[in-house]
């Protein structure tokens, strides 16, 4: 069973509370489960699990719970391509953040951190320029970048 470490429960607990949210059963579930796979799960397979960890919250539960998550940042939800949404826990503090390259044959994703220098810079000088241009307060992005996987490339 997937298990949150104190500090982390905490850390939840006082993010839901600052968005005047309780860190419910089927809330603390789902972030149980997005934690501790650190997979991009569709809600299908988030109750799937929940299921697994007794908990007896219905699928509808489970979207509304991801969806008021996602609103207050600590789920993200994104789209893998094939129309089917799909969550991963945010990052936590002194995590690094990431991007995806999404494979559209096989629906596989891979994460990875704007380590180059370069990127990184690229990001907050257009971040900057964007929000000074629409006078727009940018909180966080997201980047995907779709293709093919090198195992479905080669079976081409
Ligand atoms: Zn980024
Ligand atoms: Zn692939
Ligand atoms: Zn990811």
């Amino acid at each position: 069973m997937a298990n949150l470490s104190a500090t982390e429960i905490s850390w939840y607990y006082n993010r839901l509370n600052k968005c005047c949210c309780r860190l419910t059963k089927p809330r603390r579930a789902i972030l149980d489960i997005l934690d501790d796979t650190r997979k991009h799960l569709s809600a299908e397979q988030i109750y799937k699990e929940t299921l697994k960890i007794s908990s007896n919250a219905g699928l509808s539960t489970i979207y509304r719970n991801l969806e008021l998550l996602v609103r207050i940042g600590l789920t993200w939800e994104f789209d893998a391509g094939d129309n089917k949404a799909r969550y991963e826990i945010a990052k936590r503090p002194g995590e690094s953040h990431h991007h995806h390259l999404i494979c559209k044959k096989c629906n596989s994703i891979i994460d990875y951190s704007a380590s180059v220098d370069n990127e990184k810079d690229f990001i907050k000088k257009r971040e900057k320029n964007l929000s000074n241009k629409y006078n727009f307060k940018i909180e966080n992005h997201s980047i995907d970048f779709f293709g093919l996987c090198y195992k479905c490339s080669k079976n081409k």
